[in-house]
């Protein structure tokens, strides 16, 4: 297995799995990573492919295809998202499956790495479709969820409602409520405060560090921002209330931009009225390519993986790049942002917040305890502080870019635990 051959091949196909891969064989390189312990985490320990029979509006029975994707659980039971979305594949489910094990080593949590991912399209769909969607899926990969095996959560066009229906689901099938199945409820059935923004507030708390580290001052600083979602909206509302200035947001139908600054509430609103922020009065029409391009301090990409390339890398203007999406930033552009100076905060630090609260939550509803929305973000942000430092650290040591100093910090706390445990027989 060649490192320079496996990050070709990532770059000339894409493929989101090979790219994954790629970036442990870079890191395994960079921190002479034991070999079999390498071999070993390449590769997802357990992949469930499903088919998903759902009762449609008109009474006919549609087949949908499902994965869930256990990467690694070494350090403890899977944690990762599930995604609703037509373009979701089995490799792209395995890749933010392996980068959950690398997400949760980072901040230290005692969690492995999963993913799940139903291939729909959660827009046409009615409310009861979607919830028949949602409880036969689960129902599907019950044999290996459990709050002791794997914790769902949301992720792309996935929602505290549709938690709720997994955590029903799954409750029904065993007889009595079992809330720790799953994180990113309502709060009303064990859901934790603060997990609703808890992805932004981690990312703002590791963009104030680096803008600390790169001497430079909040008050003022522009930020564009790609995705207006849970992580996109809420990083928009909190860095806007933090004293940046939030000149360009986008989602999947078109964007806004106003070097002035945009008024956040009201984007907000507009994005709530009319399902987009396309159209909002407060500012200029800009596509959502176009937004990554902006004139910017600090750009947010907080949609979709794969839209940093190496076509648009050596125009980007930002400083700063903080990953709120999983896998924004291809290969070989991060090689060019690297060599242009611009500092990339990836994705396993800079949206570890989601998957750090979803840890309070599983925590609380373990122990039937709930805290405080203001102890929450204190953890929270110490954790990510935390994470930051040792990203930084073995940065400055291997003298690499922040991506592969959070892959260094992750990757030995895996390996630690993977070889701590030894091989069973
Ligand atoms: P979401 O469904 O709440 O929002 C997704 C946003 O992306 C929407 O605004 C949508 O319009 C936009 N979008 C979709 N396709 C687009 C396109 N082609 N171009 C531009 N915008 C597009 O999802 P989310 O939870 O905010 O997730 C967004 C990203 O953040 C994903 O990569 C996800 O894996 C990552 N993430 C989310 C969390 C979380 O807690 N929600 C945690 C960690 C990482």
């Amino acid at each position: 297995m060649s490192t320079t051959l496996d990050r070709s091949a990532a770059q000339s196909t894409q493929n989101v799995w090979e790219m994954a891969q790629a970036q442990l064989d870079d890191v395994a390189q960079l921190t002479g990573l034991n070999r079999s312990v390498h071999a070993y985490l390449r590769e997802p320990k357990r992949v469930l492919q499903v088919s998903v029979p759902v009762r449609m509006d008109d009474g006919i029975f549609k087949m949908f295809e499902g994965y869930r994707v256990q990467h690694n659980l070494s350090r403890g039971p899977g944690k990762g998202g599930i995604r609703f979305h037509p373009d979701v594949t089995l490799d792209e489910v395995k890749a933010l499956a392996m980068w959950m094990t690398w997400k949760c080593a980072l901040v230290n949590i005692p969690f492995g790495g999963a993913k799940g991912g139903v291939i729909c399209d959660p827009k046409t769909m009615s409310a009861g479709v979607l919830e028949n969607l949602t409880r036969r899926f689960t129902s599907e990969i019950s044999i290996i969820i459990g709050p002791e095996k794997d914790i769902p959560a949301p992720d792309v066009y996935t929602t505290p409602q549709i938690m709720a229906w997994i955590m029903d689901t799954f409750s029904m099938q065993h007889g009595y409520s079992i809330p720790g199945v799953v994180t990113g409820k309502p709060l009303s059935i064990g859901g934790s405060l603060g997990r609703d923004k808890a992805t932004a507030r981690g990312c703002l708390y590791v963009v104030n560090e680096a803008m600390r580290e790169l001497k430079l001052q909040v008050a003022g600083a522009k930020v564009a921002i790609q995705g207006f979602g849970n992580a996109g909206m809420h990083a928009a509302d909190l860095m806007h209330a933090d004293g940046y200035t939030v000149v360009a947001v986008s989602d999947s139908r078109g964007g806004v931009c106003n070097d002035a600054g945009l008024d956040i509430a009201k984007v907000m609103l507009h994005k709530l009225e009319t399902g987009s922020v396309h159209g909002f009065p407060g500012g200029d029409a800009i596509n959502n390519k176009d937004v990554l391009e902006y004139d910017c301090d600090v750009l947010v990409p907080a949609a979709l993986e794969k839209v940093i390339t190496k076509e648009n890398a050596p125009r980007i203007k930002a400083k700063i790049i903080a990953e709120a999406a999983n896998g924004p930033t291809l290969p070989d552009a991060d090689e060019i942002l690297f060599e242009r100076n611009i500092l990339v905060l990836p994705d396993i630090l800079a949206n570890a917040g989601g998957v750090t609260v979803s840890y309070f939550e599983w925590v609380q509803d373990l122990q039937n305890n709930f805290w405080e929305e203001d102890e929450i973000n204190e953890r929270l942000k110490s954790i990510m502080v935390r994470a930051f430092r040792d990203t930084l650290a073995q940065t400055t040591r291997h003298r690499v870019n922040m991506r592969r100093g959070a892959y260094a910090v992750a990757v030995e706390r895996v390996a630690e635990a993977t070889m701590a445990r030894g091989l069973y027989p």
